[in-house]
């Protein structure tokens, strides 16, 4: 009676073909690091947290996502493969910024993962979780990562982990190893991408406070220059928001969709 019962709700047989195998949930292979509380490693349903669960933060990431790249900004390798994104762009982008020069760099598959790792855990109590988490969610603005990132509850994938979601699984490598930074590195960088962001783009992203041609109409005779904390102007172009300088580095594709499921 009850084998019959389990067979008319299409459950798996506990045992045998199409046993335990088949029992476990889906994504147990895909295995993450969590950067907050222990640094436990599992699959995502068995070690993800809600923020106000978060007792200790260890680690800030960034995720740059390979597929959201345009190939006419960042070239067309660098859109097909983590290690070239790192080499052609990610490493330039982190060396010209003292606190990101710090960061460990993982390929994850088809992505860079950037861990900010600090020297002594922040212990959170209270309203710190919600607090770091806003920190947290400011700090990915500093590069063209993936905008849907978590904040301070965010996984990572350990090196030699095999990441499943690509057929071959392919493996997480270390890029770099980096250093540690301190809870005040964190909250400059913090800071200057919530107050500067203009100064804090272009200099990361470009090396240089003012470039030419200018990078948004691409006028030979234009150069683009940080005008105040949240603008960039040049003459064709007039004063735009520094936004548009993270911006241009995603695809077409990506921003239509990002704008379609933000109106739905
Ligand atoms: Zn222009």
């Amino acid at each position: 009676m009850k084998n019959m019962d389990r067979n008319e709700r299409h459950e798996p047989a506990a045992e045998g073909v199409g046993g335990p195998a088949c029992n476990r949930p889906a994504g147990w292979d895909d295995i993450r690091e969590a950067t907050f509380n222990r640094g436990e490693q599992g699959p995502a349903y068995a070690i993800a947290k809600p923020v106000d669960q978060v007792a200790c933060i260890n680690c800030f990431m960034i995720d740059l996502d390979c597929g959201i790249l345009d190939p006419n900004v960042v070239g067309e390798a660098a859109t097909q493969s983590a290690d070239d994104l790192y080499e052609k762009c990610v490493c330039d982008w982190l060396g010209r910024d003292p606190v990101l020069a710090k960061a460990e760099v993982r390929n994850t598959g088809h992505g860079l993962h950037i861990l900010l790792r600090l020297d002594e855990p922040i212990i959170c109590a209270g309203d710190d979780a919600r607090r770091w988490d806003k920190i947290a969610r400011g700090l990915r603005n500093a590069l063209p990562g993936d905008p849907n990132l978590n904040g301070i509850i965010a996984m990572t994938r350990p090196v030699g982990a095999l990441n499943s979601k690509y057929e071959p699984a392919r493996m997480v490598t270390q890029l770099r190893a980096g250093q540690r930074v301190s809870r005040e590195e964190i909250l400059d960088l913090g800071n200057r991408v919530a107050t500067a962001p203009a100064r804090l783009w272009m200099q990361v992203l470009h090396g240089s406070e003012r470039v030419s041609p200018c990078l948004l109409c691409g006028e030979e005779k234009n150069s683009l220059g940080v005008a105040g904390n949240w603008q960039v102007q040049c003459y064709g172009c007039g004063r735009v928001n520094a936004a548009a300088l993270v911006y241009r580095h995603y695809s077409p594709e990506f921003l239509e969709k990002r704008k379609g499921s933000k109106n739905g």
